[in-house]
């Protein structure tokens, strides 16, 4: 007999507003983008950037944000998928960059994860390494924040950061790194952004990051559909669920989550530049 319990549905936090959603994959939620941006607003979501991970998921962006006056594009090739970076994808992509409802370079980064597990589904490291190099460049390039994913590669990544061009403005989508890896973050300006996986019980380091961060470098994403907030973890993620995840940062950093909202939906504003 099975010990499952059923899963509750997923519902909204109640009684917020000014909500952002600095980082999520409309593309890939199941349904259409209109309603799932209908539902965001009705949980208090004013803006969203929506992320590409592949060159077609990047033009799927774009066209959403070209489509909703709330939603911004990030465009780039996530590091799994480095390898399909070439001349061709390169020569999109500074295009997509250039346009003004692009607002970040991104994902990009490393993800060693992959490597570990199933090396025959990942680029090896050297391909992602260069490819988030010629991403930063872009970013410098064209002005725009580089929005960097990063699984279990923090040592070689804040090493390539720290030597590849310099965009105005890094940021670290769903921060899960050590304390020490905060505070290098925060130290070189990075700005940090915190996904539903802030809210699971054992992640007490992230809460510290998050409690630690200054105010101007903190961002609240959902990275939908994946990485959904408790209460509900383990459901399909959505960009209206991300209420849980503003109370859950507020609380670490002993802040009314209305004054967290302003914080963010400033430094939302900055990052963008929208
Ligand atoms: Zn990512
Ligand atoms: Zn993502």
């Amino acid at each position: 007999m099975s010990k499952k319990k059923p899963r509750p549905t997923p519902v909204p936090a109640e009684g917020l507003s000014q909500l952002i959603d600095a980082h999520t994959h409309l593309a890939s939620c199941r349904d259409a983008d209109a309603d799932i941006i209908s539902r965001a607003h009705d949980a208090g979501v004013e803006r969203l950037v929506t992320v590409g991970d592949g060159l077609a998921e990047a033009e799927k962006a774009l066209a959403a944000a070209h489509e909703f006056d709330n939603v911004f594009a990030a465009c780039a090739i996530h590091p799994t998928k480095a390898g399909e970076l070439d001349a061709q994808t390169r020569a999109r992509l500074s295009e997509m960059a250039a346009d003004p409802h692009c607002v970040a370079i991104g994902e990009t980064g490393l993800d060693t994860y992959w490597i570990h597990h199933e090396p025959e589904t990942t680029a090896p490291l050297e391909v992602q390494e260069e490819a988030l190099r010629w991403h930063a460049e872009l970013a410098a390039k064209v002005g725009k924040t580089l929005m960097i994913h990063n699984r279990e590669a923090d040592e070689e990544l804040m090493r390539i950061l720290g030597d590849c061009a310099e965009p105005p403005t890094v940021m670290l989508h769903c921060f899960s790194s050590p304390l020490k890896v905060a505070k290098q973050a925060l130290e070189r300006g990075f700005v940090l952004s915190f996904a539903g996986n802030v809210t699971f019980k054992r992640n007490e380091e992230m809460r510290r990051a998050a409690a630690l961060a200054p105010a101007g470098q903190v961002l609240i994403e959902t990275d939908a559909p994946y990485m959904t907030p408790e209460p509900f973890r383990g459901a399909r993620n959505e960009p209206s669920l991300i209420g849980h995840t503003y109370r859950c940062v507020a609380e670490a950093r002993g802040q009314a989550v209305e004054d967290l909202a302003a914080e963010v939906q400033e430094t939302f504003g900055r990052v963008f530049g929208v």
